[in-house]
């Protein structure tokens, strides 16, 4: 029987294209290889003679599979990565020759030219030059297709005089924190072994696939990423037949050849399924160390493009493309692993692991209390802006899910300061005897929360689906390491550890208990209620940027060591900026869709509705409806020339305001209104016209018809 060639061996497959453990330990001497191992492990730093060794032996692998150039893999502050291709020939010899070199120095440290990637300011008082340094924790790895074959580096990128000016450099700075932290938590409830402890994240990515013909008929989402203009059609998402329903035979295509890709990269690809909007998806990888994680969510979404395009398709990862339409999202699965594989936030089975549970749990819940708005600027990015508190989407405002069981073992602590039972399962002394096993189900049934416990790890929804995932968790690891210093802080002075244990439990409890919410995210009541409780509620990004360069903010990173006060003024700057070039852009589209496209096709509509009113009255009938409808189209023509005009006149006069916090203010006070007030009649407008003259694919055309 012929095989089909289409057939793949996973396992096989699987990390082909990575200078993984397994390869380094194949190739590389002993000696070096315990060398990179400890750097890897301890933080240590390399020396350039065992740089030397392994930048040869990573050049030679690369070449077996093909490589011809090697890039410094970055993250600059735009929400993509970055990368400059250098070959590998080195200058000619005598006979004409070249030879294929790849050092040391090349591997550990290059240099960008940085001028053209977003500072914030901060190259204007420093060093203008910026460079990359190799992050040996997060593997290299070759890509190949049609058009070449590169050998990749992931680092991070600095400026000469050490700010970072990038996403990984404050990530791996606050796994470094938190893992300081994690360990003197552990010390103190008696464990002596582990030796490191890392955050480990499962990253949920959801997109929208469309037609890549129809696609290209839509300036908005080229240019945009969104619709700006659509009506929703007949039949909407109501009926949620597509959620985890049976995958078409063009999806299947697509996500088979997702996986493979992805696959021979070593992201763990795993679940796939339809999501709750028509041509929406999710692709969700096992869960692994936090940066890698990162890593792997930009290759993801790099990958979803790029197999999309070949496909004839197209992959829309803005939060919203579709208004009215479930938007997309990021779920963010995080918990605290030790290199010996205990999870820190695994409830156990003896009274000692639930009470160190207990004390972690509430020193999450007290750090996302009090960083609420810096959580919620960490998903903040214009596309999000859309997405929530709308359709389906996690509210702005920060709650936790802790579920039923949990809820009333907090509720208990408040009350008696001991938990005594519980809902559910035998009896429950915290301290005496164990917690209930707590299973999933009666933990992960609330999808409308946006940071939720689901059994072993807390689940962080609210990240935006084309965001850097990096910043959401450099917040939630340095947050959690400023708490866990504190109870530290206080434990490790204690006279009598389980008397102060218990004292510190039921003051956190008690303190931090505002933050738990098990009830509808998503109903107006929990506003309300939200804000009797205090809890912050930022609905803009341009609201949540603030929450950056807040004293609190300045002094919890300063602390740990994860910004500088300058490199957090600058993050501010930059996401200003971005948010008012985001929305210059929307308005700059939408008048040119509505002034080019839109308004002279309703124009020939009227025209020919007039030609009908004269053709039907002169053959002596009554032209009632014609003519109603040809008055309802003037009007809101009539409306939308209006509010084009003075989205012209708005979106120039932004172009006047000072650049950063005042100028991102303007757009989201006065254009974005002005841009939904031109919204309106036109997309009445698609609802009355003839589908033939209508300029670009509708709703249905592009979310139905994949
Ligand atoms: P859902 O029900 O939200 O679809 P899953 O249980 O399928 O969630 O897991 C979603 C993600 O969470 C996956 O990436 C998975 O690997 C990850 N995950 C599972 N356990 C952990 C953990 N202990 N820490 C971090 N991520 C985890
Ligand atoms: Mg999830």
């Amino acid at each position: 029987m012929e095989e089909n060639k289409r057939d793949i061996n996973v396992a096989e497959i699987f990390g082909e294209n990575v200078f993984n453990d397994t390869v380094m330990q194949e190739r590389l001497p002993k000696k070096i290889y315990k060398e990179l191992r400890r750097t890897i492990e301890e933080g240590k730093e390399l020396d350039i003679n065992t740089a030397d060794v392994i930048a040869h032996e990573m050049k030679e692998w690369a070449i077996e599979k093909g490589a011809t150039h090697y890039t410094h893999w970055f993250q600059p502050l735009t929400g993509v990565t970055a990368e400059k291709h250098d070959s590998f020939i080195s200058a000619p010899m005598a006979n004409g020759k070249v030879l294929m070199s790849f050092s040391g120095k090349e591997l550990i440290k290059g240099e960008p030219d940085a001028s053209s990637f977003p500072s914030g300011g901060l190259r204007a008082t420093f060093e203008a030059r910026g460079y990359t340094a190799w992050d040996p924790t997060s593997p290299a790895f070759v890509k190949k297709d049609e058009n070449g074959c590169i050998l990749y580096v992931p680092t991070a990128f600095c400026s000469y005089t050490g700010e970072a000016l990038d996403q990984k450099t404050p990530l791996l700075r606050s796994m470094e924190a938190i893992n300081k932290q994690a360990l003197r938590f552990l010390r103190l409830f008696g464990n002596t072994t582990s030796k490191r402890v890392k955050p480990s994240v499962g990253i949920e990515q959801e997109y929208f696939l469309v037609d890549r013909e129809k696609y290209l008929k839509r300036k908005d989402l080229v240019f945009t990423g969104r619709t700006l203009f659509g009506a929703m059609p007949p039949k909407g998402q109501e009926l949620d037949d597509h959620y985890f329903g049976s995958i078409r035979a063009r999806i299947a295509a697509f996500m088979k050849e997702v996986n493979e890709e992805l696959w021979r990269l070593g992201v763990t690809a795993k679940t796939q399924h339809n999501e709750v909007a028509p041509a929406q998806h999710e692709l969700a990888p096992i869960f692994v160390e936090c940066n890698v994680a990162v890593d792997h969510n930009q290759l993801i979404m790099e990958t979803l493009k790029k197999v999309a395009e070949k496909q004839g398709l197209h992959c829309l990862l803005h939060e919203k493309p579709f208004a009215g339409v479930n938007g997309s999202g990021k779920h963010d699965n995080w918990s605290l692993t030790t290199d010996d594989g205990k999870n820190l936030l695994d409830p156990g089975k003896t009274p000692h692991e639930n009470i160190q549970f207990l004390l972690m749990l509430l020193c999450v819940l007290r750090a996302v209390d009090r960083h609420a708005d810096l959580l919620r600027e960490s998903a903040a990015d214009p596309g999000n802006d859309q997405r929530l508190g709308s359709s389906e989407a996690p509210p702005a405002i920060i709650s936790v899910f802790l579920g039923e069981q949990l809820e009333d073992v907090l509720e208990q602590l408040v009350v008696t300061g001991n938990a005594t039972h519980s809902i559910k399962g035998g009896k429950l002394q915290t301290g005496v005897k164990a917690l209930p096993g707590l299973n999933k189900d009666a933990t992960d049934r609330n999808r409308t929360s946006p940071f939720a416990f689901t059994g072993n790890k807390f689940e962080f929804r609210m990240l935006g689906s084309r965001d850097s995932a990096a910043a959401p968790n450099i917040v939630l690891n340095t947050i959690v390491a400023e708490a866990l210093c504190e109870a530290c802080d206080t434990l490790e002075q204690a006279e009598d550890f389980e008397q102060a244990l218990h004292d510190l439990i039921k003051s956190y409890a008690t303190e931090h208990q505002k933050i738990v919410f098990n009830g509808n995210g998503y109903s107006d009541k929990w506003v309300e209620e939200a804000k009797r409780r205090g809890l912050p509620n930022l609905p803009s990004m341009v609201d949540a940027i603030p929450a950056l360069v807040e004293e609190k903010s300045v002094e919890l990173f300063e602390k740990f060591h994860v910004f500088t006060r300058a490199e957090l003024h600058s993050r501010a700057e930059i996401k200003y900026e971005a948010y008012a070039k985001a929305i210059n852009i929307e308005a700059r589209t939408m008048i040119d869709i509505a002034s080019k496209h839109i308004i002279p096709a309703v124009i020939r509509g009227t025209k020919v509705l007039a030609d009908t009113v004269n053709a039907v009255v002169q053959a002596g009938v009554d032209a009632e409806v014609p003519r109603e409808l040809l008055v309802e189209t003037s009007g809101l023509l009539k409306e939308t020339k209006e509010a084009l005009g003075r989205l012209e006149q708005v979106t120039s006069e932004a172009a006047f305001k000072a650049e950063g916090q005042a100028q991102a203010e303007y757009f989201y006070k006065e254009v974005v209104p002005v841009m939904e007030a031109l919204r309106t009649p036109v997309d009445r407008l698609e609802m009355i016209v003839d589908k033939e003259i209508w300029p670009m694919p509708s709703y249905g055309d592009l979310i139905f018809e994949v």
